[in-house]
């Protein structure tokens, strides 16, 4: 069995707990591999290594850490195909999905390339007689990050780059589910030329998240998953005088008014809901067409467009998506299908008991599309995260933009329409921290930030672009004089600029 290690101190470390987690492929079901658990005392290694390589990597200028960074950049592109093979085979999405995971992560290295421009301070001349102010940027020292399974390669790398182009030591703690490619990731960044101890990879569930939420060297922590671990990160860190950004959980909405363009929005959506088997954060497993023209007519156009959906094994190329990420997941999403009829919404598609020929132990379901949900319900009020799509029919508008502006998640939202002054009022309103205009999924380029409200996020820093600098760095803020040799006064009232 093959067994995956600790990457501490630039090398691969064998645990000592005994403890282990397995790693399933998904399209066969069978365990693949297993993973290490660390416990606090192992944590405390790689944060001491990180300690040390943190304060030589903050000491070397910025255009020389960029420099690692555009080589990391290059690595990463040469080795595209077998990292994206094997984070396919561990997480179960489709190749061309695994290269698209890879793809925007390198976004956000690449604009973390410019870092010696985007950690400028800024500068006051002579803000009072003989008195200049500026502000410089400086790294916080040791963090943490702690990704969730569904972007294995995307999110350590919004960490990595933010981080680390700051001057920071990142120990990044993984999904336990799929924990190859990040530990690949560190490797790379090795070769890439920085110095050991800067990125680290400790594997393990909630000990070792709480050995780093309670080590006092740990300065900041960056968290991405679920809401309820998120909101606990955030609750902990506050507790401990940490920084952190805590993601969490998303259920995102897709308005359909009736002048949109079916065509394009049928394509959307069905890619939208069911790409990467709705295991995305900014998935669209709701649709709300307004009027009901508009909802026969796309509910009738999506059955179509879903059945005949390709599902297949992750290497297939022909497969639009892969399966769910592991056999509890699949019970769970099965059982959020099953609450959905018992609350009397209209199941037009059900896609439980697929089985792939030759692959019958793999954790597949189909795509399943429910009709005349409603918001009272609770399989509409969670998050699913299967190939789920649910549709609740509106009136108008207004009705419409209420559902995302009241969900208790506000991560994603789009709206399909040709009105722009229609589109213009709902984005400037919607009570939700990410806005598509006919786009399914409005995931921010890398030099924007990435951030939802409400239970999306228990944060008020988004992921990178400029926030994620700020998140990285504290601001000094130096007054300076150069007296001329003429002594002043004594000072006993608080100075002001005159
Ligand atoms: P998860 O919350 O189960 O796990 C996330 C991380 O927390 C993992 O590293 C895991 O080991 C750790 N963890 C799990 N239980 C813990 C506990 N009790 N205490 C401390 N740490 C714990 O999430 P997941 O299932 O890996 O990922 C899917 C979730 O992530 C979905 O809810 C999805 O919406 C969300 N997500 C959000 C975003 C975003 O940016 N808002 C992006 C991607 C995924």
């Amino acid at each position: 069995m093959r067994e995956i290690h600790h990457f501490i101190g630039g090398k691969s470390v064998a645990g000592s707990t005994g403890r282990w987690g397995d790693v399933y492929n998904p399209s066969t079901g069978e365990v693949q591999a297993r993973v290490q658990f660390a416990n606090a005392a192992e944590v405390g290694q790689a944060v001491a290594k990180a300690a040390e390589a943190q304060r030589e990597w903050a000491a070397m200028n910025p255009q020389r850490r960029a420099r690692v960074l555009f080589k990391f950049k290059d690595l990463v592109e040469a080795e595209m195909e077998s990292l994206a093979e094997l984070l396919s085979s561990e997480h179960g999405k489709v190749i061309a999905d695994a290269k698209g995971d890879i793809i925007r992560g390198l976004e956000v290295i690449e604009f973390a390339c410019g870092v010696p421009h985007l950690m400028k301070g800024e500068y006051t001349e002579s803000a009072g007689p003989g008195i200049d102010v500026f502000s410089m940027r400086q790294p916080l020292g040791v963090v943490a990050g702690i990704s969730p399974f569904n972007f294995p390669a995307m999110i350590p790398m919004w960490f990595m780059g933010m981080a680390i182009a700051t001057g920071n030591a990142l120990v990044l703690k993984p999904s336990e589910k799929d924990p190859s490619v990040p530990v690949r990731l560190a490797e790379l960044w090795k070769e890439a030329g920085l110095p050991d101890g800067v990125m680290q990879v400790v594997h393990g569930d909630k000990e070792a998240v709480d050995a780093l939420l309670h080590h006092d060297e740990i300065r900041a922590v960056t968290f991405v998953g679920s809401s309820d671990i998120a909101h606990y990160i955030a609750r902990t860190c506050t507790e401990q005088g940490k920084r952190f950004q805590a993601m969490g959980g998303a259920k995102n909405h897709g308005i359909i008014m009736p002048d949109a363009d079916m065509d394009q929005v049928v394509k959307d959506i069905v890619g939208a809901a069911f790409g990467s088997a709705g295991e995305r954060c900014m998935a669209l497993p709701v649709a709300v067409p307004v009027g009901k023209k508009t909802a026969d007519e796309f509910v009738a156009r999506m059955m179509e467009a879903a059945q005949g959906l390709n599902l297949g094994v992750s290497t297939d190329p022909d497969a639009h998506y892969g399966p769910v990420v592991s056999a509890a997941h699949k019970k769970r999403i099965e059982d959020y299908i099953q609450m959905g009829i018992d609350e009397g919404a209209e199941l037009k598609l059900d896609g439980r008991g697929f089985e792939l020929q030759g692959h019958e132990t793999g954790f597949f379901i189909g795509p399943t599309i429910f009709d005349h949900v409603k918001p009272g319900m609770k399989s509409y009020h969670d998050e699913i995260f299967g190939p789920v799509l649910q549709v609740v029919r509106a009136d108008n508008l207004e009705e419409a933009a209420a559902l995302p502006s009241q969900h208790q998640y506000g991560n994603g939202v789009a709206i399909f329409t040709r009105n722009g002054l229609a589109a213009r009022e709902f984005a400037a309103k919607v009570n939700v921290g990410m806005v598509g205009i006919n786009v399914p999924i409005p995931v921010p380029v890398a030099y924007h930030s990435f951030g939802g409200w409400k239970r999306s996020a228990f944060t008020d820093t988004n992921q990178y672009g400029t926030e994620g600098i700020r998140f990285f760095t504290k601001i000094k803020t130096v007054t300076q004089r150069w007296p001329s040799g003429d002594i002043g006064d004594q000072a006993f009232v608080i100075p002001t600029m005159g």
